[in-house]
């Protein structure tokens, strides 16, 4: 078949195999370029491998440190009539790549909240790489089961006292209005929190080192974004802001619990960058494209694999890591730019559907979007007709 991107709102239903396997290449050769992590991992789990900020994480430590990988992910596989989600054509062509550089590379596809997919992971490992030095902890999820109550909640990306009313780029019409976000109530914010902060790392965090998978001197890491002024109403100071902070409980309370092997537990704060996650996210889309239109002039624009080579280098192995006064490893510095926000501040209330091309890098947000899903990517011959089918051999 030939595969053209099937949008619906924020999210595309299809993916290009040869697209996301170009875009999983694009990354490993950057990350080659890049030269050896010092100090780097050798076993490392990725929990939500296979797009965004946790494949890029994947990638650097399999080709920036020769680490092997297992990844967790929760992906749609490709049939002979239907495409995969982008994250089972990623997930293909890394395992394929890693263990052709000789890497061990397996991954588990299920959900990584469930109590089944962290005992397929422990026995896995027994089985197979044992301890881990390295886990990421790179989930985002708009819901999540409670293991142990099979209760199931769901987040919310609501603001938190009284209601935001801000301009908002609608990505399918690209009409831009004012939309008003109700607050959320205490249940939604707890809800959110369940979701997306810290209880399902640290659940992870105990099972491993409960079955003495955790090597010595182990380092977690989970992710998460701060932002600014124009974003806290909807993420900083909102909901999904709250469930974060959450992070940096469990941080703590990971690292009090891994100091008997000498191990330690840090959120890191990344920047805003276009994923399957944060596309869905109200205001985001407007202000991203007016970050990249000012971080590309001023030559500092990065994208997943940048971010996370300067994570790995700069931080999580480095010994003059760069911390905020909350413990937490931050690469989100150049985006945080006084002089960076103060420009995006100024084109805000500038912004409306006539100049969007001209005063934004809207056009960058959307080819960095369709890119998500292998479309629009160099060198890919998107008339070919091909099958949409690609077996991943899943544990
Ligand atoms: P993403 O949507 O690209 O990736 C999410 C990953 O989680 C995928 O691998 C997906 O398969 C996996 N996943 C989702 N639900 C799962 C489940 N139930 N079981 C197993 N796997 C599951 O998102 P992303 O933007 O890379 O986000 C990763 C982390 O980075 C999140 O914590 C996010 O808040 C944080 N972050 C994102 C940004 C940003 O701008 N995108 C900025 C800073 C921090």
């Amino acid at each position: 078949m030939i595969i053209k991107p099937k949008v619906r709102g924020f999210i595309c239903i299809n993916a290009h195999p040869a697209g996301c396997a170009a875009n999983v290449d694009e990354q490993i050769a950057f990350t080659k370029a890049k030269g050896e992590v010092t100090g780097g991992p050798k076993n490392v789990l990725v929990i939500g491998c296979s797009t965004g900020y946790g494949l890029a994480s994947r990638i650097t430590a399999a080709f920036g440190s020769s680490a092997n990988t297992l990844g967790v992910c929760f992906e749609k596989p490709s049939t002979d009539r239907k495409t995969g989600s982008a994250g089972y054509y990623n997930t293909a062509a890394f395992d394929s790549a890693a263990r052709d550089a000789g890497l061990y590379s397996e991954t588990i596809n299920g959900d990584a909240f469930s109590d089944e997919i962290k005992d397929k992971t422990l026995a896995l490992l027994k089985g197979g790489i044992g301890k881990i030095d390295l886990v990421v902890y790179s989930l985002a999820s708009p819901r999540r089961t409670d293991p142990k109550t099979g209760e199931t909640f769901n987040s919310v990306l609501k603001p938190i006292g009284q209601g935001y009313t801000a301009k908002n780029l609608n990505t399918d019409t690209l009409k831009i209005t004012d939309i008003t976000v109700e607050p959320a109530n205490d249940e939604e914010i707890a809800d959110t929190v369940k979701v997306m902060g810290g209880e399902d790392w640290e659940l992870w965090i105990d099972a491993l080192k409960g079955a003495d998978l955790l090597s010595e001197g182990c380092k977690t890491v989970a992710y998460t974004y701060l932002g600014d002024k124009l974003t806290w109403p909807i993420y900083g100071r909102a909901t999904i802001g709250k469930a974060k902070e959450d992070l940096d409980r469990a941080a703590a309370a990971l690292t009090e619990s891994l100091s008997g092997i000498g191990g330690e537990a840090k959120v890191s704060v990344l920047k805003a960058l276009v994923t399957q996650a944060s596309s869905a996210i109200p205001i985001m889309p407007l202000y991203m494209s007016i970050l990249f239109k000012v971080m590309k002039a001023e030559g500092t624009d990065e994208h997943c694999i940048d971010q996370i080579q300067r994570l790995f280098k700069e931080c999580i192995f480095s010994d003059t890591p760069r911390l905020d006064d909350q413990g937490r490893f931050r690469v989100d510095e150049l985006e945080l730019n006084l002089e960076v926000q103060a420009k995006v501040e100024a084109i805000w209330p500038k912004v409306n559907e006539e100049n969007l091309l001209e005063v934004t890098d809207y056009a960058g947000y959307r080819s960095d979007f369709l890119k998500l899903f292998g479309f629009g990517v160099d060198g890919v011959d998107y008339d070919a007709d091909l099958s949409p089918m690609v077996e991943v051999e899943f544990k």
